[in-house]
């Protein structure tokens, strides 16, 4: 935990961006910020490792404004297609408990240079039933400023359907095991199409993650899925390696 709040004063947290591919156009949409620690001697580490370490103090609140500082100064950078790319950053239940936390979100985006119908903010199922009320009135003050709202790993949590529908959110995010095996198991098919279809009768677009082939890809595609999002298209990337990324599948060549 010492280690830890040290590496976020000293810089070695850094951003990967994973890719989000609209699945009808095949255009890029959004790229989601995931953090990492590269730490000095033990080499890169993955969130799975920290975040919950971090969220069972207040550290998830300086490591939540890093994060959020990070990709909204990188965001600026992103090659862009047809329309500048949204990025996703993911913050937790402890966040949303705090007061305050949706104006400091909203005057990072002052200082920004994104607009922030840019900003996607993730929260899961799971960290929203925390405080359902007061991650509520976060949502609602993100949402008022512009700021797009989704839910990550859907159908794993207990949201109550009548509390979901009466958030602002603009996307469902079906959890990802659910989807990368949905091709060997049937019962799993049958979630992935029942989450794709409440979506989107409350309003919401659907983003499947977690596709590793291009089965499950055809799959979504014929449940009537957005978006798609995972290692058949790309890794978490750095800027640099992204930006490349994002210029060879423009390239008349490259099939996705
Ligand atoms: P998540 O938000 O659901 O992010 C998706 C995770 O699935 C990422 O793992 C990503 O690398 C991985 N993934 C994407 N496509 C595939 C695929 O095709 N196959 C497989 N097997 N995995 C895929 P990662 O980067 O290790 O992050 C794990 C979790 O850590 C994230 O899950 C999120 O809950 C949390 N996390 C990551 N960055 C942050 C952050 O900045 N703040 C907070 N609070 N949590 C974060
Ligand atoms: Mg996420
Ligand atoms: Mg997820």
């Amino acid at each position: 935990m010492a280690d830890l709040r040290q590496a976020i004063d000293n810089d070695e947290l850094t951003l990967h961006y994973q890719p989000q591919i609209s699945i009808a156009s095949g255009e890029v949409e959004a790229v989601e910020a995931l953090v990492r620690w590269n730490h000095p001697t033990e080499g890169l580490i993955f969130p799975d490792r920290f975040i919950m370490l971090a969220e069972k103090t207040d550290l998830i609140d300086r490591l939540t404004d890093w994060v959020m500082r990070r990709a909204l100064a990188d965001t600026p950078q992103f090659v862009s297609g047809i329309s500048a790319l949204r990025v996703a950053v993911n913050i937790s239940a402890r966040n949303l408990s705090k007061a305050g936390f949706a104006s400091k979100v909203i005057d990072a985006l002052a200082v920004s240079e994104v607009a922030p119908e840019r900003l996607v903010v993730e929260v899961t199922e799971t960290a929203l039933m925390a405080d359902p009320e007061r991650a509520a009135a976060a949502l609602t003050e993100l949402s008022a400023a512009g700021v797009h709202l989704s839910i990550d790993d859907f159908g794993v949590g207990q949201t109550s359907l009548s509390y979901l529908s009466s958030l602002p959110i603009s996307e469902l995010k079906i959890d990802r095991m659910f989807v990368t095996d949905m091709k060997q198991h049937y019962g799993h098919a049958a979630i992935v199409r029942s989450i794709i279809d409440l979506g989107h009768n409350l309003g919401f677009r659907v983003v499947g993650e977690g596709v590793e082939d291009e089965s499950v890809l055809d799959e979504l595609a014929l449940g009537g899925c957005d978006v798609a999002q995972g290692y058949l298209f790309a890794r978490p990337m750095a800027v640099e390696g992204l930006n490349d990324w994002l210029i060879k599948c423009r390239l008349p060549e490259f099939v996705m």
